[in-house]
């Protein structure tokens, strides 16, 4: 697998700690010999993100700020990494955000704001990245987002953030059809839930992943490391037929009624 990845380009946003999903990703992606450039938004991510890279013996490619509620920030951080490093080959789509108050009670009591926020950082910012990457993976390229299958099912408390996660996954396969002709796939992963930063934003956490190991096929939860192989396989060749799918990586969870 070491060789999976080399003299691949790929981006990499969303690693806020040592136990966001898109740090899981990242030592997939580099075991698999990829060149790895980073966005981040607060600049407490930027010292953890820097400290776990020297720690990891990682060397980035490049390192941008990019807060994807922002146009012009987008339109910034793509320009320096196409002066920087020109051609990319992938992209990895990890963030998310919704006001934590929207994240409990009854979904009918969402607010306006609360609904555009959760909305645009969460999903139309795929569409914007997307529109960036393309211009960069002029050799093809994979494009990866992280969804949850609140998406699907109501799954208390998810609220706001399951139906932003449904427009993400509605536009990774809107994406897929307008990519596709310019041999750039996008994919979404779905993973069970994982102690995380965000996931601790959402209330009841802990019921969620006692009914995985109750309820799923493998009687476990996953982690950030299977969602990291996983993500792996789908920015790589070897998923080279697989376009517009959403991946569930929830121990089968998905397929018990
Ligand atoms: P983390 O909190 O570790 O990561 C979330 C990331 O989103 C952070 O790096 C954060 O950056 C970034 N982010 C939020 N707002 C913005 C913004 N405006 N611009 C740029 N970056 C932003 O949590 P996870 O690793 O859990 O989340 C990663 C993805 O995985 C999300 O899409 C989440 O919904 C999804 N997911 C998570 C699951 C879980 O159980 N944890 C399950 C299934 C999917 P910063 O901290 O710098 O603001």
């Amino acid at each position: 697998m070491s060789s999976l990845l080399e003299g691949k380009n790929i981006v990499v946003m969303g690693v806020a700690n040592e136990r966001s999903i898109a740090w899981g990703i990242t030592k997939s992606l580099h075991n698999a010999g990829a060149n790895l450039i980073f966005t981040y938004r607060q600049e407490r991510s930027y010292q953890k993100l820097v400290r776990l890279l020297e720690k990891n013996n990682i060397t980035p490619k490049l390192t941008v700020s990019c807060d994807v509620e922002s146009d012009e920030s987008i339109k910034v951080a793509f320009k320096e990494i196409e002066d920087k490093v020109n051609v990319i080959h992938g992209l990895v789509h990890s963030v998310a955000f919704a006001k934590r108050e929207e994240l409990q009670g009854e979904y009918a009591d969402t607010s306006r704001d609360g609904f555009l926020l959760a909305q645009n950082i969460s999903a139309y910012s795929l569409v914007a990245v997307t529109k960036q990457a393309k211009a960069l993976m002029t050799e093809g390229g994979s494009i990866v987002t992280q969804t949850y299958i609140g998406s699907e099912q109501v799954i208390p408390n998810y609220n706001v953030m399951g139906v932003a996660k449904a427009s993400l996954e509605a536009s990774v396969r809107y994406l897929a059809e307008d990519m596709g002709k310019y041999g750039i796939r996008v994919n979404a992963i779905s993973a069970g839930p994982i102690r995380t930063l965000s996931a601790k934003g959402v209330s009841g956490f802990n019921e969620k992943t006692s009914i995985i190991e109750e309820k799923a096929p493998l009687r476990r939860n996953v982690d950030q490391d299977q969602v990291g192989d996983a993500t792996l396989f789908l920015v790589s060749e070897l998923a080279r037929g697989i376009t517009g799918e959403v991946l569930h990586v929830d121990s089968g969870y998905h397929i018990i009624g």
